[in-house]
């Protein structure tokens, strides 16, 4: 199996990273891609990827809710230095857009222009593209769709009534223990075929434990790549296949969206 999509490089794993790419080997993980979201996070991004080189893979991008922290000096110069580092990156993102606790319509407009950036910069460097996307769901889709996005990762997408169009752009879609509490959720993943399906944790976040009837969202706990699993066997339970198909499928499709064998 291969976590699609977690933050390796954020302070929490500051003193146990060795512990946990370890513990991901030992769990059956083949591969984990991280996501850098801020240009600040580069460096240590491309530290880590180093150091595990050949398990830990790195896709690079600005989260949107940065937008009001970031110049557009800030924004050019990262995308260069993206460009001069594309060898080191499976892909470009998170990017996209997230309406949730940005209000103001000239922070929205600049999340667009970054976001139309960041899609032509994919193209620019044939990588794939990792999209959040939040409160702007339909925005999103149309942004991509008008931009002529190829490969694309929805990732913790919660669009359930946007499916019949997601499918027909063939983008694909990465879920995490999200799934866990909310049908939503579920309904993605019934509509998105196996093989646009990838898993990710999103670690440290979305963090699960242990309740009496199963599994619920511990927002204090810290997780880590290795909770995949539970999620496979939760969209295993979802869609009524086999735990192996989900675990298999799922990993293989992570391999061809990221190019990870080449
Ligand atoms: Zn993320």
């Amino acid at each position: 199996m291969i976590d699609s999509h977690c933050h390796l490089e954020q302070e929490i794993y500051k003193n146990d990273l060795d512990e946990i790419i370890q513990k991901c080997k030992t769990n059956g993980l083949r591969a984990v891609i991280t996501s850098c979201t801020h240009p600040k996070d580069f460096k240590k991004t491309m530290d880590i990827i180093n150091k595990y080189r050949g398990f830990v893979f790195a896709t690079a991008g600005i989260h949107p809710l940065y937008i009001k922290e970031i110049s557009e000096k800030e924004i050019k110069e990262y995308m260069e230095l993206l460009r001069n580092n594309k060898d080191k990156l499976v892909g470009i993102g998170e990017c996209g857009l997230d309406f949730h606790y940005i209000e103001e319509p000239e922070q929205r407009e600049r999340q667009k222009q970054l976001f139309i950036k960041m899609i032509a910069l994919a193209r620019e460097l044939n990588k794939p593209l990792v999209i959040h996307a939040r409160d702007a769901l339909e925005e999103t889709l149309k942004i991509l769709n008008e931009e002529n996005a190829a490969n694309v990762m929805l990732h913790m997408w919660g669009g359930h009534n946007l499916m019949d169009q997601v499918n027909t752009l063939g983008y694909h879609v990465s879920m995490n223990s999200i799934i866990m509490k909310s049908k939503t959720y579920g309904k993605v993943i019934k509509k998105i075929p196996i093989d646009k399906l990838m898993l990710e944790t999103d670690s440290p976040w979305i963090a699960i434990k242990k309740v009496d009837d199963g599994y619920e969202i511990d927002n204090k706990g810290k997780n880590d790549p290795t909770t995949i699993k539970l999620i496979a066997e939760k969209i295993a339970k979802i869609k009524n296949v086999e735990f192996e198909k989900v675990w298999k499928t799922c990993s293989d499709n992570a391999v061809m969206f990221f190019n990870l064998n080449s």
